[in-house]
Order: C-alpha cells, then structure tokens, then sequence
C-alpha cells in the first residue's frame, strides 16, 4: 500500500496540528489541514496564522536533564518536531526558559507548513464528524460550537467537557503520613483497596478558621472576557465557597463526617482535606474538591498550611479554564483514535493535555500514528519511561477516567526508576536518572521506525 494514494485530513492548525501535519507530510502523506480562522475566530487567538500562541509566549523549562517538558522539548527535536525547530528560530533570552517571540514564530510555522509540497491549508470550518477518509481532530480547547456539538452527540454530553476544573495535584511521596491517613468515608466499598482509597488531613478548629481567613486573603486570577459562560456548573472555585459561608467548606469538600484519624482516634477532626489518586501508578493524588482561581504562588502558600502538606510537592496547580476536552480514557484506543469512529483521531489539548508542549506532542504522536496506519502498521506503543509515552499512556488509560482533567507533563507520570531514593534531597540524581532513561528509550523507538 503506498500512502501517497491517502490524505490526511486535520481539522485545526495550531499546535498540536501543524505538528501532527509536519510528521505525516514529511512521511510522503498528503495532508490538507482545515483552519477556520481567520474565518471565524476564537475569543483567545489573534491572528490567522497557524501555531498561534494564544497567551505566554514561553514553552516553558527548556531543562532536559531536570524537567518533564524540557524532556519533551528534546523528545521532540529529536524526533524532527516542527514546533520546537521553529522555537529554536525564534528563541529569546529568557533564562531556562524556552520563550519565542511570538509574531514570527507562528509565521515560520505556517510558512514552512503553506510551502510544503505534501500539505494544503484550506480555511474552512468544520462542523461535523467524518464518516469516511482519515481524520485527525487538533481543534483545541476553543473548538467551535457547531464541531463541539457534533463530538457531544457521539460521545454523549458527560464526555466532553467545556471548562475544566482542576485541583491540585501532589507528588505522593511529598505527603506526610505520619500525620495523614488512607480511609474512604465510612469505610465504603467492598475491598480494602476501595475502603481506603482516600488519604485524609485532618485539621483542629483552629487550623480550619486560619486556613479560611488565607483563602479569603488569597490574590485570585480573572477570567478573561468571552470565557466566563457556563463556568458555575458544578464547579466552584472553592474560595467561592468560602466567601458563601465559613462554614460552607466544612460541609462541602472539607467535611469530616464517617472519618476517624487513625493517629489519633479519640480525636474528632474538626474538618478533613481528602486527597484521591490520581493515577494507576498511585504516584498522584489530587486534592478533592479544591478547583480554584487563586493565583499559583498564593496557592502554595495556602494548601501548604493543611496539615500533612507542609512540604508538599505539585505536580500540578489549581485553575479553572474554558477548555473544551474529552475523556480520552474511556474513547481513545491505544493509538489514539476514537472507539466509535476509528476513522477518526484526536491529537492536542482537547485530549486532555494541557499546554503548548504537550499539545504539540500529542501532535507529533497522532501525526505518526496516522502514517502507520496508512502504511497498514500500527506505530509500536511509545514506552511510558518516555515523557511522550508517559503522557500518551496517562490520557488513554493510565488517569482515573472518572475524574480526567486536563494534565502537564510531570514526573509523577513516569514509573519509577529502580534503585532512586524519594524525598526533596535526592531529586536532583532522581530526576537525571528518569531523564537518562527516557532519552536512551525513546533513541531507541525512534531507531526502531527508521
Ligand atoms: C485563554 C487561553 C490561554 C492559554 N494560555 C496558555 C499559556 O499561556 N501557555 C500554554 O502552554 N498554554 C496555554 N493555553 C492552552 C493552549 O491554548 C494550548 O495548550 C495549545 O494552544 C493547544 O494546542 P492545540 O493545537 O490543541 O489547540 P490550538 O492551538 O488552540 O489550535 C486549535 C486550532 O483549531 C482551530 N479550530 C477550532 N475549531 C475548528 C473547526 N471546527 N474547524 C476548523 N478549525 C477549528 C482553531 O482556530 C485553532 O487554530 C491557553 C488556552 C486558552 C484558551
């Protein structure tokens, strides 16, 4: 079969695809990415240029030896990523950091997308699924309307999202559990494993009332015009819920009904933190409830007030977003394409990645997995040792379908390296040792396709 008979049809040319684009096109695929802008646009892009960057201007730590998303950046280049080659152009000083200067970087892109000779931009909106040819979605968290509503009626409404709520998520081994303890609220399930899926922190009265004047103190984030509606949905930030009532936590979120400090049983905790876990590894859990708009240094300062969490360590922070995702877990299959449509794939944020990097990457993926496909292979899985394998792994089956919110790249994603210690002290030699690991396994899945 000779892929050149195929096209490749990507709906969205921002990041996720014009990377998607750039891999499959350069694998002799003919490509026609479908842009609405500068048709319609969005309430976040500026231009009609492809790669827009709608906010920062950074792809955050370019650290390749300490970082998760300075790993991607080298999986990335290592990988021919038009993303990050076009960043490299463009790169401005900003000390670890990968920031570009915007204006020309999305017009490098889009250039060297426009003049590729396997690859047409047509400008049009798409506002239905595909039922036949092949089909990468990378519309973003500000898919239109018309396309959102198409992916609802086959995925069914709880399926995709419009905003996320996310809640801190922190590094298992940051917790003290000399002071916290696994239990489910009056011990429900039918396995221990289910009775004690939660890890409680308790707090005295006096730990409560401190903890809600910090809260109301905290400086908060603003939406910003055109992302607020529909935003209350059973999702409040849980500052809203302080300033609705002192009390509102202790009988929402932080109630500490059917709970028993197992340190301390005699003890009636005055209100409990409950943290779940967050992956099948059991290396993150996610603070419950705790969705916020508080800004991300007034959070640290706070949550680290809840006793247990004193040295906690984020794998990621609260916010609330317009973000219009899907719960990849329970519709994508292992090569990312939709059970129910395998005609179809989903490639960036609107998988459940969050960011620039992570979009790009899960474009550069889906680019790739499209070629295989074509070419009648199926790509081999990407070993979740990798920060690319981590993340494909994360949003096609390793994150609790359930409560799925968008992620970034993290260590806690990665299964641990065999023989590293845990702890703030060992860090350092543990992070180099995950990322001496990945690149060595992700040269060698690379060298595998060639
Ligand atoms: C307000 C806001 C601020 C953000 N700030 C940051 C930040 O500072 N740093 C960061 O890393 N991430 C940020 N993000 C997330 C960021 O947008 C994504 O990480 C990244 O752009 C996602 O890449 P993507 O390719 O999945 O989507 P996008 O880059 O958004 O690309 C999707 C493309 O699809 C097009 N499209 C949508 N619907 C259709 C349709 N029906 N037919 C045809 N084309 C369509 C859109 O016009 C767009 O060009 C922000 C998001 C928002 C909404």
């Amino acid at each position: 079969m000779t892929i050149m008979k195929h096209t490749l049809n990507i709906i969205g040319g921002g990041m996720a695809g014009s990377e998607a684009a750039w891999q499959a096109a350069n694998a002799g695929v003919n490509v026609v990415i479908h842009e609405m802008r500068p048709k319609v646009e969005t309430f976040a892009h500026r231009t009609g240029n492809l790669g827009e960057m709608v906010c920062s201007n950074s792809f955050r730590s370019d650290d390749h030896e300490q970082n998760a998303v300075g790993l991607l950046h080298w999986e990335m280049r290592a990988a021919g990523g038009l993303i990050m080659q076009m960043a490299e152009k463009h790169r401005l000083p900003a000390g670890g950091a990968l920031a570009v200067d915007r204006d020309p970087f999305a017009e490098s892109v889009t250039a060297a997308l426009k003049s590729h000779p396997n690859i047409t931009v047509s400008y049009d909106e798409i506002t239905a699924l595909p039922d036949d040819g092949h089909w990468i979605i990378a519309t973003g968290p500000l898919t239109s309307g018309a396309l959102a509503q198409a992916i609802q009626t086959e995925t069914g409404a709880e399926a995709l999202a419009f905003f996320d709520a996310i809640a801190p998520i922190v590094y298992h081994d940051s917790i003290n559990m000399d002071i916290a303890w696994m239990q489910s609220r009056y011990d429900k399930g039918e396995t221990i494993e289910e009775q004690t899926a939660y890890l409680n922190c308790p707090m005295t009265k006096a730990q409560y009332e401190a903890f809600i004047d910090a809260l109301l103190a905290a400086e908060k984030t603003a939406f910003k015009e055109g992302e607020t509606a529909g935003y209350f949905d059973g999702c409040l930030p849980i500052e809203v819920m302080a300033e609705r009532g002192r009390e509102t936590l202790r009988f929402g979120p932080m109630k500490p009904v059917g709970l028993t400090n197992a340190h301390d049983p005699d003890n009636k905790p005055y209100a409990v933190v409950q943290l779940r876990r967050d992956n099948a590894l059991g290396t993150l859990y996610n603070i419950v409830g705790f969705q916020t708009k508080m800004k991300y240094g007034a959070q640290k300062d706070v949550f680290k007030t809840i006793p247990a969490l004193e040295d906690a360590e984020f794998a990621r922070l609260g916010g609330i977003h317009r973000n219009t995702f899907i719960n990849s877990p329970t519709l994508l299959d292992d090569q990312m394409r939709l059970r129910s449509k395998p005609n179809i794939r989903f490639a960036g944020q609107i998988t459940g990645v969050e960011g620039y990097v992570e979009s790009a990457a899960m474009g550069l993926l889906a680019g790739r997995m499209a070629v295989a496909e074509l070419a009648g292979r199926s790509l081999p899985s990407v070993p979740d040792t990798t920060a690319m394998g981590a993340l494909v792994t994360h949003i096609t089956g390793g994150a609790e379908a359930k409560t799925f919110q968008p992620m970034n790249v993290n260590f806690g994603l990665f299964p641990p390296v065999e023989g590293t210690k845990n702890g703030r002290r060992n860090r350092k030699t543990r992070y180099k040792a995950y990322t001496d690991r990945a690149k060595a396994d992700w040269q060698a899945w690379l060298d595998q396709l060639a």
